[in-house]
């Protein structure tokens, strides 16, 4: 469409001056002249848009127009990956990065990010190391077994360990176990992907020894169990015990391998949570391999951990995928810091995040939530009722699914009848705070789980900013 008013137009200056005036020179100097020329133009072009459609006088303000620069830049350089406050409900949230780590991790991996590290190298004979080899130790001193291997993730240790072990040749698992977890992460398709036949037995609820027996060919190269970490079957359920499935295992010369999904390298009993399986108990009842998560439970960073006996892990150190799926120094730098922590067991409450928040109790929330209520009050001023309640935290990341942790609160509804639309726009006005508020909805209101809240001076001092349209 052509401007009408083509002297309007020609009140646009051109890039190239504008380059050329002292605030855009200050703006080059922070965001470089590429991001910095790109957005003048942008911002030029949609101006010269907005002429070509209302005619009329026309002044070009710079100082404006060099603001709206600035703040366009602004945004646009923001990191992508921020902090949040998880007060959604769920402590290992996939969504929102799973476990939190503790300062002293956080400081090993700062170390290893910025100097040079042994990561490859053994400082005793000045020759080539493993890199596994700074956690191998500590894992195998936690957990039982003989040998470690460290990969990606949890799904990288499973497709390892049935590539590694069973590649062209049948694996055998009960039919209640084969779980999906979030992601699209099969035990089906891992199996597929790896290379390995897998070979269903029993049925949904109820899977015998004799099922596993039955099913043994020449072919079987491992009996697997999967750990079905995020539902569970209950009523007229039956399943073969781990020892009984072990020995059956090596009665054929094979290995019994567990997917233990979470892991917990202590007994979470001892600190007034459910029982989570752990590894050693695992390799106790017989495994020959155990995998798990390094980001659930654990609380540490992304992970997954192989751990059990010599021969095998030497298999799967020697597969080629090992160096596609292998850990960065970071990874290693956290894990190694974490696991020594878990030599202290008496400590881990105070010194590991996850474990830190889990153990919380109700009271202690609920005093926190006392201290938070009138702030977040105040920032709803008369457009609607906070108040405290008692909520059930969960775990989060597929741990004990059915358990609950008697949690507290903040819930927010609206003065009079409630509406279902806002707790939408209370959820999306607390998401739009400079450091994003994630709640949950629940029956109606927009509920706080405070368990997770750390950094509360932050919290509240944003709370003002909030905005309810
Ligand atoms: C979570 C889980 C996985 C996947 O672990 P990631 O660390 O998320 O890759 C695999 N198996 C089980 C049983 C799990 O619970």
């Amino acid at each position: 469409m052509v401007n009408p008013d083509p002297a309007a137009r020609r009140a646009l200056p051109s890039v190239d001056r504008l380059l050329g005036s002292s605030a855009v020179v200050a703006l080059i100097a922070r965001f470089g002249r590429a991001l910095t020329t790109d957005t003048i133009r942008e911002l030029l072009q949609a101006q010269r848009e907005k002429l070509s459609q209302n005619a009329g006088a026309f002044d070009f303000d710079e100082a404006r127009f060099v603001a709206a620069c600035e703040n366009e830049l602004t945004q646009q350089t923001q990191p992508s990956l921020r902090p949040v406050f998880n007060l959604s409900g769920t402590v290992l949230h996939t969504n929102l990065g799973r476990a939190q780590m503790p300062q002293s991790v956080a400081d090993a991996v700062m170390t290893a990010m910025t100097r040079p590290v042994n990561l490859e190298f053994d400082l005793g004979g000045g020759a080539r190391g493993e890199r596994d080899t700074h956690v191998e130790k500590w894992i195998t001193k936690l957990a039982g077994g003989d040998g470690a291997v460290v990969v990606n993730n949890n799904a990288a240790a499973v497709y390892l360990a049935l590539n590694s072990l069973g590649a062209k040749k049948e694996v055998i698992v009960s039919r209640g176990e084969l779980i999906e977890i979030g992601g699209a992460f099969r035990i089906p398709d891992i199996m597929k992907r790896a290379g390995v036949k897998l070979v269903e037995v029993g049925t949904t609820n109820r899977t015998h020894l004799k099922d596993f027996s039955d099913a043994i060919t020449p072919r079987t190269a491992a009996i697997m169990k999967v750990h079905t970490s995020n539902y569970v079957v209950q009523g007229f359920t039956a399943s073969a015990p781990e020892v009984e499935l072990a020995a059956l295992a090596h009665e054929h010369g094979i290995p019994y391998i567990v997917d233990l999904g979470s892991g917990m390298l202590v007994n979470l009993e001892d600190y007034g949570l459910p029982h989570e399986p752990t590894p050693r108990e695992a390799l106790a009842n017989g495994a020959d391999l155990v995998t798990f998560s390094g980001d659930k439970l654990l609380g540490g960073p992304q992970a997954g951990l192989l751990v059990g006996k010599k021969d095998l892990i030497a298999r799967i150190r020697k597969n080629p995928m090992k160096r596609a799926l292998r850990v960065d120094k970071m990874t290693l730098a956290a894990l190694d810091a974490l696991l020594r922590l878990y030599t202290n067991p008496d400590k881990l409450r105070e010194e590991v995040t996850t474990i830190r928040l889990l153990t919380r109790t109700r009271a202690d929330i609920r005093v926190q939530a006392e201290r938070v209520l009138p702030h977040v009050q105040a920032a709803l001023a008369d457009k609607a009722v906070a108040t405290i309640i008692d909520t059930g935290s969960q775990i989060g990341s597929g741990s004990l699914p059915v358990d609950s942790l008697p949690s507290a609160g903040i819930a927010i509804q609206s003065v009079g009848k409630s509406k279902s639309s806002f707790a939408d726009k209370l959820s999306r006005a607390f998401r739009s705070l400079p450091v994003p508020v994630i709640g949950h909805i629940k029956d109606g209101a927009f509920v706080l789980d405070l368990r997770c809240l750390d950094h509360e001076d932050e919290f509240v001092a944003q709370l003002p900013q909030l905005h309810l349209k």
